[in-house]
C-alpha cells in the first residue's frame, strides 16, 4: 500500500480512526458520554489539510520506519504530521508488555534489532529538519539491556548526522534496570521522558508489568544521575480512567519530589475494544487546576489539556521550560 493510499484510506474513516467526531455532533452530558463513539464538544475539532502530512509520511515510509503517532493511534496524528513531526518508535513496533491502556501490538517474540536503524532515524531528522525530536521505544524485555545501547547508538546518530536538534528520549523503565537507564543518560539527550500514566491506586490495572514506585525510582534516577546537568525530567499521566482529584494531585506531589520539570496531562481515549474504557471525559476547568496545582507545588512547566500527549508540542514545551 503506498503512502497516498493510506492517506486515502485514513480520509474515509478519520472520525473513527482520530476519535474525533464531526462538529455538528454535541452530547448533552459528556460524562453519561463514555465509550466508543460519542464524545464531549471540547473534543471536536477541525481536521488539518496540506502536502506536509503527506512529505511527513513519505519519509517515514522511505526509512521504513515506525511512530508512535500511528501505532498508538494518537489523535493529535494529522496535526503533527501537517507541522512535519512525529515521534519515532523504535526497537519494533510490537511490545513485550499488553498494557490496558495501550494499542501498540503486544507480543511474546519480538524481532531482531535492525542495526540500521539509527541511521534511518537520523536520516527522517534531517529530511524532516526537525529542531527536535522525541524518540520513543517499545517495552523490550526480552533484551538483557532492555534496549538501552540501541536507544544510546540512535541518539548518537541523530547528534553525529543532525548536530542542532535536541534529543527527547521517551523510554521504558528497563524493569528497573539502573545500569541500562545509566546508558541511556551517558547519551546526554536534553530531554529524559519517562511517563507514569496514571495515578497510583490505578496501576495494577492500567499498566501490565510496571509499577508506581519503580516509575518514580527512574524518574528519581534520571534527575540525579544525569550526565548533562541541563538535561530535564519529564513525565506524563493521563486521566479519564476513573481517578480523583486528589489522586491526581497526590501524583504530582510524587513526581514533584523526584525531581520532575515537566509534565503532561491528557484525556484517556479508548483505541479499540480490548482497552480499558472511558471513564470520565475530564473538562478543560479541571485541566487547568491540574496546570495550577503541578505549577502551585514547583513543577516548572505543566501542559495539561484534553488532547496533550507526552510527546505533543514538545519542541515549544522544551523551550518555555528553559526559559523558565
Ligand atoms: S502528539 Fe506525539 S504521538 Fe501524537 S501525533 Fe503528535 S508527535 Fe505523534
Amino acid at each position: 500500500m503506498s503512502i497516498s493510499d493510506r492517506f486515502e484510506i485514513v480520509g474515509k474513516v478519520k472520525t473513527h480512526r482520530l476519535n474525533v467526531l464531526p462538529a455538528h455532533h454535541e452530547v448533552a452530558d459528556p460524562n453519561k458520554a463514555a465509550g466508543p463513539g460519542r464524545f464531549p464538544s471540547w473534543l471536536h475539532r477541525a481536521l488539518p489539510k496540506g502536502p506536509e502530512l503527506q512529505e511527513t509520511g513519505t519519509v517515514i515510509e522511505g526509512n521504513r520506519l515506525h511512530t508512535v503517532c500511528e501505532e498508538a493511534k494518537c489523535p493529535n496524528r494529522l496535526e503533527c504530521w501537517s507541522k512535519k513531526t512525529a515521534t519515532f518508535l523504535i526497537m519494533g513496533k510490537e511490545c513485550t508488555r499488553n498494557c490496558g491502556f495501550c494499542s501498540i501490538d503486544f507480543t511474546k517474540a519480538p524481532k531482531q534489532l535492525e542495526v540500521d536503524e539509527p541511521e534511518r532515524v537520523a536520516d527522517s531528522v534531517k529530511k524532516l529538519g526537525l529542531r527536535h525530536v522525541v524518540i520513543t521505544m517499545v517495552a523490550r524485555d526480552d533484551l538483557s539491556d532492555g534496549g538501552a545501547h540501541h536507544l544510546a547508538a540512535v541518539v548518537a546518530k541523530i547528534r553525529e548526522e543532525v548536530p542542532g536538534t535536541t534529543v527527547e528520549v521517551l523510554t521504558s523503565d528497563f524493569e528497573g534496570n539502573f545500569d541500562s537507564l545509566a546508558i541511556v543518560l551517558a547519551a546526554k539527550p536534553e530531554i529524559f521522558n519517562h511517563n507514569i500514566e496514571t495515578v497510583r491506586v490505578m496501576t495494577p490495572r492500567v499498566r501490565h508489568k510496571a509499577t508506581y514506585d519503580r516509575t518514580l525510582s527512574v524518574l528519581k534516577y534520571a534527575k540525579e544521575q544525569r550526565v548533562n546537568s541541563n538535561m530535564l525530567v519529564k513525565s506524563g499521566l493521563m486521566v479519564g480512567l476513573g481517578e480523583s482529584t486528589e489522586q491526581v494531585h497526590e501524583t504530582l506531589r510524587d513526581l514533584a519530589t523526584v525531581g520532575c520539570d515537566i509534565v503532561t496531562i491528557g484525556q484517556y481515549l479508548q483505541s479499540d475494544h480490548r482497552k480499558l474504557l472511558v471513564k470520565t471525559f475530564v473538562t478543560p476547568d479541571t485541566f487547568k487546576d491540574y496546570e495550577e496545582y503541578g505549577h502551585s507545588i514547583g513543577i516548572k512547566k505543566m501542559y495539561c489539556g484534553p488532547f496533550i500527549r507526552s510527546s505533543y508540542n514538545a519542541d515549544s514545551i522544551l523551550e518555555q521550560t528553559i526559559k523558565k
